[in-house]
């Protein structure tokens, strides 16, 4: 007994030196892996498409912040906070308050300022964009100007596109963003803003800020702003991206994910080429698809690249195909083409082979559709060029 916990104290001494140096490259390891994906927040979404953007109304309760008589920054922080959140929700951004009545968390300012960033990295949120008012010893100055987490290129691109946003809709906005050493910015992982609306100070601004119309405009030029932000995030990802292989019809390839495959003639018979599908940068953020699900949006999204093919490739549809309905249950997706797929058809049978062949290929390597129901004008059953009907739901 004696001689075994000596010699497990050797061994344990003798180990502590190089269990420190494994550890501490572990931890180095971690924090550097962690930092990259800080760093780029929206270039691991392109699976999950999940975008969280926590919104900060400044101040509340006791901490009124600054003030203008009966006009109180911390209301009008919170207005224009719910309806930026408002807007963020109808174009499939989860938008997440920090705050949503006038109240301090746990009744403690100091509590609550550690909170806030607190909430954006807890729900690992895309991006954390503080609303705030300003005040100044004269009523001169006037605009909104945004500040951006210190040494962060992230907050500064997307401090850049709220500014332009903020210049569109009113020219006294004309500012320049600034680095701002703030507390809650320092402290959210993600890139983080916050936003001065105006002076209330200055008699214009203060009528502005302090009219619905005006917060309504305010709340859909951050809104314009953040989704330019992702949008530009977004594309320069899609340009790495793209691929260009030829397949033909016979070859036996594993399904990629998110590919599109259009027609092109070769001495050897139609082929089918394949070419990256790209992320919906134009389509994602409508305010019309907010029903619609990711797998949704991206169908709609395939289709429509389907129909717009790069040069000197063939698209599998004819040119005046609409999609009239898309839903996805448990993994079919159901497809309603308008009548056009079928009155503007002019392939004869091989290119029709080809074509469903084209757009079934195109619409499997969506990740999780795992069926497909394609009707024409409302109707199963029917044909596009008449020689394959369209009857039985298709499995991958
Ligand atoms: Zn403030």
């Amino acid at each position: 007994m004696g001689a075994l916990t000596m010699y497990l104290s050797i061994k344990l001494r003798r180990g502590v030196i190089p269990v420190i140096i494994i550890v501490s490259i572990i931890i180095t390891v971690v924090i550097i892996y962690n930092s990259q994906c800080i760093n780029n927040p929206v270039l691991s979404k392109q699976s999950e498409m999940i975008f969280k953007v926590v919104v900060d109304p400044g101040h509340g309760s006791i901490d009124t912040g600054t003030s203008y008589g009966e006009i109180y920054e911390k209301d009008i922080n919170l207005r224009v906070a719910l309806l930026v959140a408002e807007e963020l929700e109808k174009v499939n951004i989860i938008p997440i308050l920090t705050r949503k009545k006038d109240k301090l968390y746990m009744n403690s300012r100091q509590k609550d300022i550690r909170h806030r960033p607190e909430i954006a990295n807890k729900n690992k949120a895309d991006l954390f964009i503080s609303i705030h008012a300003n005040n100044f010893p004269s009523s001169q100055p006037s605009g909104s100007q945004v500040f951006y987490k210190p040494g962060s290129g992230e907050s500064r691109k997307l401090a850049e596109e709220i500014q332009q946003e903020l210049i569109k809709l009113r020219q006294a906005n004309q500012r320049s963003i600034k680095n701002g050493d703030f507390y809650v910015l320092k402290k959210a992982q993600c890139p983080a803003v916050l936003i001065e609306t105006g002076f209330l100070s200055n008699p214009t601004d203060r009528e502005r800020l302090t009219d619905p119309v005006y917060q309504k405009q305010l709340a859909i030029a951050l809104k314009n702003g953040i989704i330019n932000f992702f949008q530009s995030r977004l594309s320069g990802k899609r340009q790495e991206k793209t691929l260009r292989t030829n397949v033909s019809l016979e070859s036996n390839d594993e399904h990629p994910s998110y590919q599109l495959y259009y027609l092109t003639d070769s001495p050897t018979g139609i082929l089918l080429v394949k070419r990256k599908l790209s992320f919906p940068t134009n389509n994602f953020f409508k305010q019309e698809y907010s029903n619609l699900s990711f797998k949704e949006i991206m169908i709609i999204s395939a289709i429509n690249q389907l129909l717009d093919p790069p040069d000197n490739l063939i698209s599998p549809l004819p040119a005046k195909t609409k999609i009239d309905d898309v839903k996805i249950n448990d993994g079919i997706a159901t497809i309603d083409f308008s009548k056009e797929t079928k009155t503007s058809f002019s392939g004869g049978a091989t290119v029709e082979l080809y074509s469903l062949e084209a757009v079934k290929k195109t619409l499997f390597s969506i990740p999780g559709i795992k069926g497909l129901n394609i009707l024409i004008n409302g109707k199963k059953g029917d044909s596009i060029g008449g020689h394959i009907f369209l009857k039985e739901t298709v499995m991958k």
